[in-house]
């Protein structure tokens, strides 16, 4: 059984961990469009390159490596190449470099396959800007409102992050790829939760997606002095704010399940000086389940809870819906392919759910797609402590390469 070459993988994803790393907090810095996150595009382009591989960028910032002309349908290997703000190391670039990896072992056993191969780093996945943006290029469900519109939580408008650098944010409608041209997409990521490396079993198989929203709520008061201003004659938007986070729990009693989330991850308070009375609060509220209509219900839950809260505060209320993706499911037929050829290695897996986005749920709709997993250390994740072992990388990746030569021959 031909098997991939661990040292040579651990070596490339070092290397892609010194771009956007900060010495201080000992976090990677690779958000959608930054510098950092340019760099390591064109640092990979440059590594497959000398490896003798196609590498290229399209129209939405997502890096393509091939080995095989398309004369096929290609089987698809992916995973993002940017970061959340101090980030780890593994999470998204341990898909896209096991890909490279996964290229290189072919090339380099020579085998013979019927289907191309490509390797895809998406662009924006992580949120600076909505995310899911390159994905959502490559299998066209991007719009030019969407692309004119979105921005991130400082207002800097995506179509300006991407002219930055070089980049025309229409021609991200050109990276569409027909359905036809893909035989199959498969996806190698961190789990990022706890489940795996609690219960000691090195690899998950996925079944499917949350559906996940975003929305940035602003409730608007008065600013005042907070010496001069009794208690009662306040319009406190931090006040508001804190109510509605002691209603998060009862609206997921009430409406949700134990696979949902709400979250409230990032709050600005105006003018947010010690001594005034907050005149205004602008928070994210992040919700997730795997099913759509529960979470249209805890959207729905949220906003009758932020309405009684603003009127009971004497606040204004609003709120923007950055993003909504729907659940999705992960093919039958690939699962099943991911559990086969885990058992011809005899190894242990399990099949679960994520509670994460990732690139893959896009292409559930357009071709076979799958997701394995490997555990995260302490279900640590989006943080600079996030690490996985490298035993476990090289048995996830040595299970894409299977899953990859089972689709491609
Ligand atoms: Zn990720």
């Amino acid at each position: 059984m031909v098997s991939i070459n661990l040292p040579r993988l651990k070596e490339s994803l070092l290397e892609l961990a010194k771009i956007g790393f900060n010495p201080e907090d000992k976090g990677i810095y690779r958000s959608g469009f930054t510098d950092a996150d340019m760099e390591a595009r064109r640092w990979l382009m440059e590594l497959a390159k000398q490896d003798g591989f196609e590498a290229s960028m399209d129209g939405a910032g997502n890096v393509w490596l091939g080995l095989g002309e398309l004369t096929q349908p290609a089987v698809v290997i992916g995973s993002h190449l940017d970061s959340v703000p101090a980030g780890g190391v593994f999470d998204g670039s341990l898909g896209v470099m096991a890909g490279l990896e996964v290229l290189r072992t072919v090339k380099e056993n020579k085998l013979e396959l019927t289907h191309p191969l490509r390797v895809l780093g998406t662009s924006e996945e992580e949120g600076r800007f909505g995310g899911m943006f390159g994905v959502q290029a490559v299998t066209g469900d991007l719009t030019p409102e969407w692309i004119l519109s979105a921005h991130d939580a400082d207002g800097i408008f995506l179509a300006d992050a991407m002219r930055e650098q070089g980049l025309d944010p229409m021609a991200a409608l050109d990276a569409a790829w027909p359905a036809e041209k893909m035989k199959a997409y498969l996806e190698l990521h961190i789990e990022q939760g706890p489940v795996l490396d609690t219960q000691g079993i090195p690899l998950g198989v996925v079944e499917g997606i949350s559906g996940v929203f975003k929305w940035i709520v602003h409730l608007k008061g008065k600013a005042d002095h907070a010496g001069t201003a009794p208690m009662d004659m306040r319009s406190d938007a931090f006040m508001g704010l804190a109510d509605f986070a002691h209603e998060i729990q009862r609206i997921i009693d009430e409406v949700g399940t134990d696979k949902s989330r709400i979250t409230v991850g990032k709050v600005e308070l105006k003018p947010g000086y010690p001594h005034t009375v907050p005149g205004e609060a602008i928070f994210t509220i992040v919700g997730r389940d795997m099913s759509e209509d529960i979470m249209e219900e805890l959207a729905e839950a949220c906003e009758r809870a932020l309405r009684a809260i603003a009127r009971r505060h004497r606040l204004r209320f609003d709120y923007e819906q950055v993003s909504w993706l729907g659940p999705s499911y992960c093919t039958p037929s690939v699962i099943e392919l991911m559990e086969e050829r885990a058992k011809a290695r005899d190894w242990q897996f399990l099949r679960m759910p994520s509670g994460a986005g990732h690139d893959v749920q896009f292409f559930t709709k357009m071709t076979d797609a799958g997701l394995i997993f490997i555990p995260s250390v302490n279900g640590v994740s989006h943080a600079p402590d996030e690490w996985s072992h490298w035993h476990h990388i090289e048995m996830g990746t040595n299970l894409l390469l299977d899953c990859v030569l089972e689709k491609a021959r």
